[in-house]
């Protein structure tokens, strides 16, 4: 059997399926017969011991993995398991009314959630989300299944889920998890973004994988042209390990130019850098040859846990990150952009029809003074350790330019009066991901430092093509005429007023994309660490003369079929570097 997905991240894995279950949240209420009451009740407290035990065991894990700061949510969490105003009354629900566990467990458990959501302390309102957490791992051990890790795995395996969470796959372990395929979402979806980051070979948008896959057949997942191959024979089987044995050379044969600079055949130099989404991924970054981070999605400190990030804790996950690359290599700090794909369930914030196009990013924070005002405290405090840049998202008016830097400086004010360092001359930037942003970016660019140009958002907004849904991705390709015409605009613009254009979007590690954007006069290319190396290999083969003419050529084209034709014709080099 063949699947047919979207390419996530290069690679091949090969190795068992694992399918993840879909746990259904519906929950029916049964009444009991009398005779039966007791034994409830005590099915109830055995699954509160099983929640108890696992959640004992993935604290010890992740103390020993990641600290004891990490792990002391899940302390937290068997302190609620603990409290018998929760579970004691979930426990008198099923005796006082004869009802099946997982409803009295569900109901109590609502009734928490209500009154804490409610209550004026943030801290209390956190609390909702513990009590949410901890009875979900409850209702699972009542299911009969267990709740422990994605990574309990004796070999490597390929996951099958519907999808995976931006912070199940910061969860996923390299060593066990060989590659994963998800039913839903699309090549700049954040799933696929850190699977590129962690150097995970995935397919998304398979539609059906984990119902048309199952656990413990054998499969080939190719992550670079987004197929699977079910229960293969010996030949194939063997013909793809042959695959992945030289896609394996490459990737080394690509290191010896880890250190080299980034120029074009003719000396035309620019950066190239990366993004990451946490501290560790700066060492890949270094380790993949990059010259800096060219953008921090800082949300993700924020995600996978139940408070908001103190701003010491902020301030040293940004410094971690000058100090693994290098203090004058340059970090860019994205501001918190939260929503879309990105959830923070204990922000609380209602449900919405388009989340992409809701209360997110930069909105929220000039909204959320608090919370923005730490986080900018951080980076300034942090800028007096590196290169630190900060950079805003989803900025789309010059008013909200203006908002935010009014608060940057009053944040500088109270850090003057505190007396505490920071870089005064911090560059701050931009991302153009809007198109109401890219159409008046000449008026942006006097009022910034650089600009960085998301395309993943950007080609989202500007076809009106959600970037998460599978069955829109050919239009969700940044290929297509008019997004070509916004980026130039954008890179014009900054260099207009002396300003320099990067670009963070998923584009621009692109072998197909790189001719074109070097062509249009991009500065700064800023991609998943994986792609570095590539990137500089194909650069080092081209020459910055022929890009702009091929540029210019490609703007009077009037498909994505044809500017992409045009620059695979005329370049060689990327078939080359294409396994
Ligand atoms: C983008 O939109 O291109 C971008 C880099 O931001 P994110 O993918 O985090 O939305
Ligand atoms: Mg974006």
């Amino acid at each position: 059997m063949l699947l047919k997905g979207i390419a996530a991240a290069s690679g091949y894995a090969i190795g068992p399926a694992f399918i993840m279950e879909e746990h259904h949240t519906e929950i029916e209420r049964r009444e009991l017969p009398a005779g039966e009451v007791e034994a409830e009740a005590a099915r109830l407290q055995a699954a509160v011991q099983q929640a108890m035990a696992e959640l004992e065991q993935i604290k010890e894990k992740t103390a020993a993995k990641l600290g004891e700061h990490e792990a002391e949510i899940f302390a937290t969490h068997i302190l609620v398991l603990q409290d018998e105003e929760f579970i004691g009354q979930a426990v008198q629900k099923v005796r006082d009314e004869s009802v099946n566990a997982e409803f009295a467990m569900s109901e109590v458990t609502q009734m928490l959630v209500d009154i804490f959501s409610s209550m004026d302390s943030e801290y209390m309102r956190e609390r909702a989300a513990d009590f949410r957490d901890v009875s979900k791992r409850v209702l699972t051990a009542l299911s009969g299944q267990s709740g422990t890790s994605l990574n309990d795995f004796e070999e490597a395996v390929v996951l099958f889920a519907h999808d995976l969470t931006p912070s199940d796959t910061a969860q996923l372990d390299r060593s066990k998890v060989a590659g994963f395929a998800t039913n839903i979402g699309g090549r700049t979806s954040h799933s696929a973004i850190m699977a590129r980051s962690m150097e995970i070979p995935a397919v998304v948008g398979t539609q059906n994988g984990s119902e048309a896959v199952k656990t413990g057949d054998i499969v080939i997942l190719d992550g670079s042209s987004g197929i699977i191959l079910v229960n293969p024979d010996e030949d194939t089987i063997k013909t793809y390990q042959e695959k992945q044995a030289k896609y394996m050379k490459r990737q080394e044969a690509m290191k010896l130019y880890k250190d080299k600079p980034s120029i074009t055949a003719d000396g035309h130099e620019v950066e190239l850098v990366s993004n990451i989404g946490n501290p560790q991924d700066a060492l890949g970054a270094r380790n993949n040859g990059a010259e800096g981070v060219g953008l921090y999605r800082t949300e993700f400190l924020y995600m996978g846990r139940d408070n908001f990030p103190s701003e010491e804790e902020q301030f040293n996950s940004y410094v971690a990150v000058c100090e693994t690359l290098g203090a004058e290599k340059p970090v860019v700090i994205r501001t918190l952009d939260i929503g879309g794909d990105k959830e923070l369930p204990y922000l609380e914030l209602p449900k919405e029809m388009n989340p992409f196009l809701g209360y997110r990013a930069i909105r929220l924070c000039l909204d959320r003074k608090d919370l923005f005002k730490t986080q900018l405290r951080a980076i300034l405090r942090a800028s007096a350790h590196g290169n630190v840049k900060l950079m805003y998202p989803m900025i789309s008016s010059i008013v909200e330019l203006r908002a935010a830097n009014e608060l940057l400086a009053e944040t500088k004010a109270e850090l003057d009066a505190e007396g505490i360092a920071y870089n005064k001359e911090m560059e701050v930037g931009m991302m153009i991901e809007v198109p109401a942003a890219a159409i008046i970016a000449d008026q942006l660019a006097k009022e910034v430092d650089f600009f960085s140009i998301g395309t993943n958002d950007l080609v989202q907004y500007t076809m009106a093509a959600d970037r998460m849904n599978e069955n829109v991705s050919h239009l969700t390709q940044p290929f297509n005429p008019a997004v070509i015409r916004l980026i130039k605009m954008v890179i014009d613009a900054a260099h207009k007023e002396g300003k320099w254009a990067g670009m963070c979007g998923e584009m621009a590690g692109n072998l197909k994309a790189v001719p074109l954007l070097l062509g249009l006069g991009l500065d700064e290319f800023s991609m998943s660490a994986s792609s570095v190396l590539s990137v500089r290999v194909l650069l080092s083969r081209l020459n910055r003369e022929e890009m702009k003419q091929l540029a210019e050529e490609a703007l009077n084209l009037e498909t994505a079929e044809e500017i992409q034709y045009l620059i695979v014709d005329r370049v060689p080099a990327i078939q080359e570097l294409t396994i």
